[in-house]
């Protein structure tokens, strides 16, 4: 299949869950994630109408941002950022959605050159423990989102959440349902974020029938990564 049909795949998929859960597919932005991908995938993807992507390693995206220039493209940074590193995101990004810690914040802020829009940001949230997962613990997330909050240069859109990956539908749901509920309550004391991304290639239905506003996907368009994807 080519990526024009995986896209028209996806975003049938998509409809379809939509209606399942009585939402709109208006509702949940599609995200490309086109990591280990060439710059020729993402002009393929933007040809079938996607104009949002997801990248996690930073010298390979910003080549492609640069080789997208003359794209309209709104660029997600979605990958683990060692604080060293923040500038360059803070630079060429416009979307990062894995930020865990004050310090990364901070310096995201204060790095964000002042002729951009402030710099759309989501906290990556660890919601089930896991020890080798990034992400703030639940308890440390209120702390964060205060401070993004305030901050001139960053944008506070919500949460991102990356759960233990299961195979099952009715596991998926369980965990995502957990999400969903952590999501209501983040609503409730920060009306202005709109973002849950939750939910990949493998995990999309429950993700949307549990209220994600935004699905990061990557086998689903591009094929494998790390083959030929022709
Ligand atoms: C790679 C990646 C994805 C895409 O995963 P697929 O299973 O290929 O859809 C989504 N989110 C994050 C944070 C990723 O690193």
């Amino acid at each position: 299949m080519t990526i024009a049909d995986q896209i028209r795949q996806v975003r049938l998929n998509i409809e379809q869950y939509c209606a399942n859960s009585g939402r709109t597919p208006e509702q949940v932005r599609l995200l490309a994630v086109s990591k280990t991908h060439p710059a020729t995938a993402i002009q393929d993807a933007y040809e079938s109408g996607i104009t949002e992507f997801g990248e996690s390693y930073l010298q390979e995206a910003i080549n492609k941002i640069e080789a997208c220039q003359k794209l309209n493209i709104t660029w997600h940074f979605i990958g683990p950022l060692q604080s060293n590193k923040s500038r360059l995101v803070a630079e060429h990004f416009d979307w990062v959605q894995s930020v865990d810690s004050i310090k990364l914040l901070k310096r995201l802020n204060d790095q964000r050159p002042g002729n951009l829009k402030p710099l759309q940001i989501c906290i990556q949230v660890n919601l089930f423990a896991e020890p080798q997962k990034r992400g703030v613990t639940k308890e440390q997330l209120t702390e964060l989102l205060d401070i993004a909050n305030k901050m001139p240069h960053i944008t506070l859109r919500g949460i991102m959440v990356i759960p233990p990956r299961r195979e099952s539908y009715a596991e998926q749901m369980s965990q995502f349902k957990q999400v969903a509920k952590l999501y209501a309550q983040l609503q409730q004391r920060f009306p202005q974020i709109d973002t849950l991304s939750m939910g990949m290639s493998n995990d999309m239905q429950a993700a949307i029938e549990n209220n994600s506003s935004m699905v990061r996907v990557g086998t689903g368009i591009f094929g494998a990564r790390g083959t030929p994807n022709k």
